[in-house]
């Protein structure tokens, strides 16, 4: 269903124009206009989601099940030597449009376009500490 004034309900609509990369009565995939490296595609569900807290199991699997397919269309066409797949969640983690969204960022070496400041704080944590954490965590997990 549509969702009022999203941009990509819009793009899917063609109401708002788009590279079209790939699109099937799930799926919707173009490329970004941002185009953090050459390729930079964006997959979306048809279904408007407004992010990954709110999607639906089944709307989840239609939209991974696309995932490898687009990736290995970028790779044949730009022969990237690496792929970074991105989802942002709520604006303090940077999501800018709320309809759900996978980006796939081909890479090609250092200084392409994409960087991620990736810490590690693996020193702070004891085996123990971890399987308290994860315990929580399983808790928490719907059944
Ligand atoms: P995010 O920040 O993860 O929510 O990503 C939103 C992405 O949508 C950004 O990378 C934008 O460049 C991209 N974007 C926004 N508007 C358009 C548009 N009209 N066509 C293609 N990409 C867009
Ligand atoms: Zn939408």
């Amino acid at each position: 269903m549509a969702h009022e004034d999203c941009i990509f309900c819009k793009i899917i609509e063609g109401d708002i124009p788009s590279a079209k990369v790939y699109e099937d009565e799930h799926v919707f995939a173009f490329l970004d206009i941002s185009q953090v490296t050459k390729g930079h595609t964006l997959v979306i569900p048809k279904v408007h989601t407004k992010n990954i807290y709110e999607t639906p199991a089944n709307v989840a699997k239609e939209l991974f099940a696309r995932v490898p397919k687009i990736a290995n269309a970028i790779k044949k066409t730009y022969n990237p030597i690496g792929m970074n797949l991105l989802n942002n969640n709520e604006e303090p983690a940077d999501q800018s449009v709320f309809h759900l969204h996978i980006h796939l960022i081909p890479r090609y070496g250092e200084g392409d376009g994409y960087s991620s400041n990736w810490v590690t704080h693996s020193d702070d944590y004891e085996m123990t500490d971890l399987e308290a954490m994860a315990k929580k965590i399983s808790d928490n997990t719907e059944k």
